[in-house]
């Protein structure tokens, strides 16, 4: 687990007045990383880090030789631990780098940012247990979770491909759907279409295929978290989840976050794991130790916020649907997906994403999906607005934020995840 350093110092402020102001995402205790172009530029990416409203183009400062961000995230922990502190030296009020620096800024507002890093591969799991349960009751009221889900983290392949950046624009997927009085299935736009608010792990170092990462070494191969919101098509889903689990309900779009908050940023805000019930069994022996369970949770404040095109044409901003506390929701942490992905000798690269899955808080407004705030479609939400919604309309704009607070650190920020429903595309021709 990191520990704390200077960097972490909350006395510590930038030259870079707006990293000072309070509520600020990007103080310079956080520092995450991004890719970035001018916007509509067309150029080929860059690497930064967020610094209050500017970014900091890491190459022109001289501390990296790379545009590769899958090549820097592969980097050791001790190299990591460096370059996070020349940044932090570099960025601090008082530094000799400030004359050089000064021209390596560029404001946030001008640029376009990309998914941030190559994504060779995604996993997504299934960790957050109020969740589980809540959805669980709607198919299973006796019997909610699955008797598998206290031994095994419960995961699937997804797909990378549609990975994109928060601003992103998806089309309303269409697909088959069934309704459960209906004698066979229909073709068509989804009715049911969904947010998943999620947190995404992004892997540092990978393993080599045949060599599991043991528990004791996972928290070596994070390299951050960014905010993830894994649309989901329930009609789609219902239909065609079994025997193998989500396909085209879930890979037609995801949307990320554009910086990644280290782990090493994110070490003053690190919890216990999950306290289970009494009588849940214990984590076996390969997904067990004294560090991860002490301290192998993350303490994030997620929020979900909603703009419909109604709003958004009167000038409304968005509102806030839930808020919840992330350490509340995962049963399983980071490492413990590390290691039991890896368990069988899986291997891992840099870049990987791995998603923690749905992370509900125990209480109805602390849900992170619309399945589970309108209890399957049953419940509307009503907006101050006057519109009611069960599940996203065409022109809704779907807003993640998140961020970590704590007394004795500087606030953080996730910054935010936000994407877009547009019309689904004509159906073809029968
Ligand atoms: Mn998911």
């Amino acid at each position: 687990m990191n520990t704390l350093n200077q960097t972490h110092d909350p006395k510590l402020r930038s030259w870079v007045a707006s990293a000072n102001q309070g509520g600020c995402d990007f103080p310079i205790q956080n520092l995450p990383f991004g890719r970035f172009r001018t916007a509509g530029s067309g150029a080929a990416l860059r690497i930064g880090v967020a610094i209050g409203d500017q970014v900091l183009d890491l190459r022109s400062t001289g501390l990296i030789h790379t545009d590769d961000m899958n090549a820097l995230m592969a980097a050791s922990p001790l190299d990591r631990q460096a370059l996070r502190a020349a940044i932090s030296a570099g960025l601090a009020e008082g530094s000799g780098q400030q004359g050089a620096w000064q021209g390596a800024l560029l404001a946030q507002s001008a640029l376009e940012m990309a998914v941030p890093c190559h994504i060779g591969d995604y996993t997504d799991f299934y960790t957050g247990i109020h969740h589980a349960t809540t959805v669980g009751k709607l198919f299973r009221p006796d019997n909610p979770l699955m008797p598998n889900y206290k031994w095994v983290p419960i995961g699937y392949h997804g797909r990378a491909s549609s990975i994109g950046v928060s601003g992103q624009h998806f089309k309303r997927p269409q697909g088959q759907t069934k309704a459960p009085d209906a004698a066979v299935p229909s073709f068509g736009p989804s009715k049911r279409l969904d947010y998943e608010l999620e947190l995404g792990y992004f892997i540092g170092r990978g393993n080599a295929l045949g060599e599991p990462i043991p528990i004791q070494e996972a928290e070596q191969h994070l390299f951050g978290v960014t905010l993830f919101n894994d649309w989901s098509a329930r009609d789609l889903q219902a239909w065609e989840y079994q025997p193998l689990g989500p396909f085209l309900a879930k890979n037609f779009a995801s949307t990320v976050s554009p910086w990644i908050v280290t782990m090493e940023a994110l070490a003053p805000f690190r919890s216990a794991a999950y306290a289970r019930d009494a009588g849940d069994p214990q984590p076996l022996p390969y997904l067990d130790s004294a560090a991860d369970r002490e301290a192998g949770g993350l303490d994030v404040v997620l929020e979900v916020w909603l703009q419909t095109a109604q709003m958004r044409a009167a000038g409304q901003g968005s509102v806030r649907l839930t808020r919840g506390l992330s350490k509340q929701a995962a049963y399983w942490t980071a490492a413990q997906l590390v290691t039991h992905h890896t368990v069988n000798g899986c291997n891992l690269q840099p870049g990987d994403l791995l998603g923690s899955g749905t992370l509900s808080g125990p209480k109805p407004d602390e849900a992170g999906s619309l399945l589970e705030l309108t209890l399957g479609g049953k419940n509307q939400i009503t907006l101050p607005n006057g519109e009611s919604h069960t599940f996203l309309e065409d022109g809704d704009t779907l807003t993640l934020r998140g961020y970590c607070e704590r007394a004795g650190a500087v606030r953080i920020g996730l910054g935010e995840c936000a994407g877009t429903v547009l019309p689904a595309v004509a159906t073809p021709a029968a």
